[in-house]
């Protein structure tokens, strides 16, 4: 055989391989079965039940596609009907749960495997649960789901029931909405399977994904609901901090396809939580009063992609248009010589809002908040920077309501050059009186000069919270 025979021969062969024909088929498109239009995100077996009857409209009555994640399996919380506690409560509650949004038409849930953590310190919760692994859970289920809205609980440190678990499960969801549709951001999970059919797949092959919308769900004291509905609870300090930060859902409106009202669909939600507050739905229906499950359900809104009133509807503003913004940076520099200043989960939230473009949530208590019971002993950490090149001494005085007992150990802080002294300042609740709110002050000199005032406004009642 001739050299052109072999050459041609090799021609043709190239040909074949590349030639007119061979059009590779289009990609798989994702698994419809698990396209979400709404995505909630809570701490715990039953914190749906806040936001049920907004749920039982979007589901029902909007043919919304609705998944949930539950960051833990509520293994922590009380048995209000049985013997049963701890990892087989959260057996039953995982249960429960799934019957509530079952009679919903909701479906598609998952629970994250984080452990019930009591306290109102979202760092808490996230330190407990690992905040590495769960991050990485959401934003996989996020691009599953692919969601256009994602509902979650407000992260801010709010007074009223104010569980950190609930806190950390916001955090995480805001997280996950900022790095779902970055590809570069747990890759692993968008990078193609070596062979989809085959076996022993360690990549995931899902498509980054970008949610359009982000609102929050509060069960502070402003949420008249199935739990709190006394006003002597809100603050005289401000305003109600829902009031126009985000649209407001009737209760009493009567869903088409069930011919009942939201509010009646919310308790029958309440019912299947027997083991937490149940019995609140049936004293309701055995006293045919469901006054406590027909207050307005009211959201806060975070931050679109694409546009829309604060106070205006959920889906306002979404289509199929896709969007991306990629996650903010503090700003640095120009910080004062000597700050003083709040710090655990208030300071947390003050740099958290800014990284996620959550302007909204700043001005949202512009005081921060906590409350206390009659006689208990209230802490709260603060902070002084020293940004000069000297050490410096802070003088810390407190201004307290009559009756507060200051039981803060020391009043001057020695602080070395470029570190911070972290302090506690305790203070001594009332005995006992009225419930009321009453505002807290320190504040600190350095060398005679004023550095700073740090408020807190303080809720004090029979039962009280812990501060943090
Ligand atoms: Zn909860």
């Amino acid at each position: 055989m001739s050299n052109k025979v072999t050459l041609l021969a090799v021609l043709v062969f190239v040909c074949r391989m590349h030639g007119a024909g061979a059009t590779a088929p289009p990609l798989l498109a994702p698994d419809e079965r698990y396209k979400a239009d709404l995505l909630l995100i809570v701490a715990h077996p039953d914190d749906d039940v806040v936001i049920g009857g907004y749920l039982a409209r979007a589901s029902l009555d909007q043919h919304k596609r609705i998944a949930v994640i539950y960051c833990t399996p509520g293994d922590g919380g009380g048995n209000a009907v049985g013997n049963e506690a701890g990892a087989a409560l959260g057996q039953m509650r995982i249960i429960e749960a799934r019957r509530a949004l079952a009679s919903l038409g909701i479906e598609n849930v998952w629970f994250l495997g984080g452990h019930d953590t009591p306290g109102q310190d979202p760092l808490r919760s996230l330190d407990r649960w690992g905040h590495g692994h769960m991050l990485e859970e959401m934003v996989r289920l996020v691009r599953l789901t692919r969601p256009e809205v994602i509902l979650t609980w407000l992260p801010d440190y709010v007074v009223g029931e104010n569980h950190g678990d609930h806190q950390a499960a916001g955090v995480l969801a805001t997280e996950a909405f900022d790095l779902a549709g970055d590809r570069t951001q747990f890759a692993e999970q968008v990078w193609p399977a070596r062979n989809r059919t085959g076996m022993s797949n360690l990549t995931e092959g899902l498509l980054p994904w970008q949610c359009k919308k982000l609102y929050f769900a509060t069960d502070a004291f402003e949420d008249f609901g199935p739990y709190w509905h006394d006003s002597r609870d809100l603050s005289p300090f401000r305003k109600n901090f829902l009031d126009g930060h985000g649209p407001t859902y009737s209760n009493t409106d009567v869903s088409a396809s069930r011919h009942k009202s939201y509010a009646r669909l919310n308790a029958e939600q309440q019912l299947f939580y027997l083991t937490q507050e149940g019995y609140l739905a049936t004293q309701a229906f055995a006293a045919n009063d469901l006054r406590a499950f027909e207050y307005p359900m009211r959201l806060i809104f975070g931050k679109s992609l694409v546009g829309g009133a604060v106070t205006g509807d959920v889906f306002e503003g979404v289509s199929q248009k896709p969007a991306y913004s990629p996650p903010r940076t503090l700003p640095g520099g120009g910080r004062p010589a000597v700050e003083f200043e709040i710090g655990g989960p208030w300071a947390f939230y003050s740099g958290f809002w800014k990284v996620h473009g959550l302007d909204n949530l700043a001005g949202l208590i512009p005081v921060p908040e906590a409350s206390v019971g009659f006689g208990h002993m209230l802490s709260a950490p603060l902070f002084i920077w020293n940004n000069t090149g000297a050490e410096i001494t802070v003088k810390l005085r407190s201004r307290l309501p009559a009756e507060w007992i200051d039981k803060t150990a020391y009043d001057s802080y020695p602080v070395r050059p470029g570190e911070a002294y972290p302090l506690r300042v305790e203070v001594m609740a009332p005995a006992g009186g009225q419930d009321q709110w009453q505002e807290l002050v320190w504040s600190a000199d350095a060398g005679g000069q004023p550095v700073g005032v740090v408020r807190m406004r303080v809720l004090v009642k029979k039962s009280g919270g812990m501060t943090e």
